[in-house]
């Protein structure tokens, strides 16, 4: 199996640097023995005005099947053949990526000390893998490899050339072409997506591959269009795995975006929070109310919609009866702020498979909110404006359909017994609207009504016997399930 690595240049910027950012001289031909064999660079051509490097893996068939998965398995004598006769000498996959990675480690990490101006250049550059299994076709190819900037020719190999009624054979011949990148990006690109082809790694694949895509995706692989296939496959779809990669690229990038419409959201919380902890701490008792509503009814699987900075995601994390829990907000900052609170990059991975964060507008129906047991909106439905509400009704009570559906909001009715609220305010400048008793009362209902739940009313805060208490908080318990509704 091999590649090449082609660069053209100029009298001033000559092809030849290849072998400085390489570190490997194009005047002589290296061996390098790995595991699985032996990887040779040698340089076909090395003039100034066009120098290319290959990198050659000779595979130990034999060895591989003694070191690898194979090993001990029964099974059928042609399982048994197909270990050693394979296409793994001849295809590249995780063992070339490997192999790059060994040779070339020093120039994928971008580090040139002779030459240090060297790494960070783009320069006109030509990839050539003759034979890459690309599960998922030429399209998958050009769908990975253009977004970061390649020219892709991706031709499929004939299964055999003397049949070609037998069709394509799962190979194509690659070529990547591009003068924007630079060596450094084109290794890193390759050293991850030939095996996510591939789709098939010949090793375990341990909990410390996800700092190892995180690092060599750096740059390039938040925010890819296939960033879900590429972090899956990579990572031989170990589920736990995954969603940590994906939860930590997905933080990457939104420390990336910078969203000031969210600031004001998240200044206007704080205000909020303030002015009610004084005297009691509001937040904490909705919290707990919410708690206590959850564990009655039996929920496991819960979705904290709208989670805010991740606080009661933080305390659900604390109750084992808890097994998911995920939160959801439209806020990135938000969210990055909850990541932080919650030390998701720090967490172990059992605690990490029980939590996820994504970005998501709760007023479109989303189909990663469908199956679980609860839904909580705590705070949330009064920072919408009144006409999208009904939008937010349909995604929750219509779409995904939780059994319970938990929802807190401010009494309005109360206001006069805050201090410091002026009078006729609400309780902070997002508020698009604050409710009595007997308006939310009359929305929840109707919403039970329309979406087959039954609903009851918890006062959350002291019951004031004039005013009520400071947070209203309604309980959906589903009544007809969805079918029957539909029907
Ligand atoms: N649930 C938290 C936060 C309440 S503040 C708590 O109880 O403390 C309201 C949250 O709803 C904010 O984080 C805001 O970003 C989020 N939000 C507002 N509109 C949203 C929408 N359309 N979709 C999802 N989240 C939304």
């Amino acid at each position: 199996m091999f590649l090449t690595i082609t660069t053209t240049g100029t009298p001033e910027r000559p092809a030849t640097d290849l072998g400085y950012l390489l570190h490997k001289h194009p005047g002589k031909a290296q061996a390098f023995s790995t595991s699985y064999g032996t990887a040779h660079v040698l340089y076909p051509e090395a003039e100034a005005q066009r120098c290319t490097a290959a990198l050659l893996l000779e595979v130990d068939a034999v060895a591989l099947v003694r070191r690898g998965k194979g090993k001990g398995r029964g099974g059928a004598p042609d399982a048994v053949l197909a270990q050693y006769v394979n296409d793994r000498p001849y295809a590249a996959s995780s063992l070339l990526a490997v192999a790059l990675s060994n040779v070339f480690s020093s120039a994928m990490k971008g580090v040139c000390n002779a030459r240090p101006e060297l790494p960070g250049q783009a320069r006109p550059l030509r990839v050539e893998v003759p034979a890459l299994p690309a599960r998922g076709g030429p399209d998958l190819v050009r769908g990975l490899f253009e977004p970061l900037g390649w020219a892709v020719t991706a031709e499929p190999v004939p299964l055999d050339t003397a049949f070609p009624e037998w069709g394509d054979s799962r190979y194509v011949s690659l070529v990547l072409e591009s003068d924007t990148l630079t060596v450094a990006e084109a290794l890193r690109h390759l050293y991850v997506l030939l095996p996510v082809l591939d789709d098939a790694k010949h090793y375990w694949v341990a909990p410390d591959e996800v700092d190892k895509l995180l690092r060599v995706g750096e740059g390039w692989l938040p925010g890819h269009p296939e960033q879900r296939l590429i972090t899956s496959r990579y990572l031989s779809r170990r589920w736990s795995l995954t969603r940590q990669a994906t939860e930590r690229l997905e933080l990457v990038r939104l420390a990336e975006t910078d969203d000031s419409e969210v600031e004001e959201i998240d200044n206007a919380v704080e205000a909020e929070t303030e002015a009610e902890e004084k005297p009691t701490p509001l937040a904490v008792q909705r919290r707990e109310a919410i708690v206590t509503a959850l564990r009655q009814a039996g929920a496991a699987r819960v979705l904290d919609l709208g989670c805010g900075q991740g606080q009661l995601v933080q305390a659900l994390l604390k109750d084992p009866a808890f097994t998911e829990i995920v939160g959801v907000d439209v806020s990135m900052r938000a969210l990055t702020i909850a990541s932080r609170r919650l030390k998701l990059d720090r967490m172990g991975e059992r605690q990490a498979s029980r939590v996820q964060l994504f970005q998501g507008s709760l007023a479109y129906t989303d189909a990663r909110l469908k199956g679980y047991d609860a839904a909580v909106l705590s705070e949330v439905i009064e920072h919408l404006d009144l006409p999208r509400l009904p939008a937010l009704e349909y995604a929750v009570f219509g779409s995904a359909r939780p059994r319970t559906v938990l929802v807190t909001t401010p009494n309005v009715e109360y206001n006069v017994r805050w201090e410091s609220l002026p009078a006729g305010h609400v309780r902070h400048g997002d508020h698009r609207f604050e409710w009595t008793r007997a308006e939310f009362r009359a929305w929840a209902e109707a919403v039970a009504e329309r979406h087959g739940y039954a609903v009851e009313f918890v006062a959350v805060g002291p019951d004031d016997p004039e005013v009520g208490p400071p947070t209203q908080m309604a309980v959906f318990t589903m009544t007809t399930p969805k079918e029957a509704k539909a029907a």
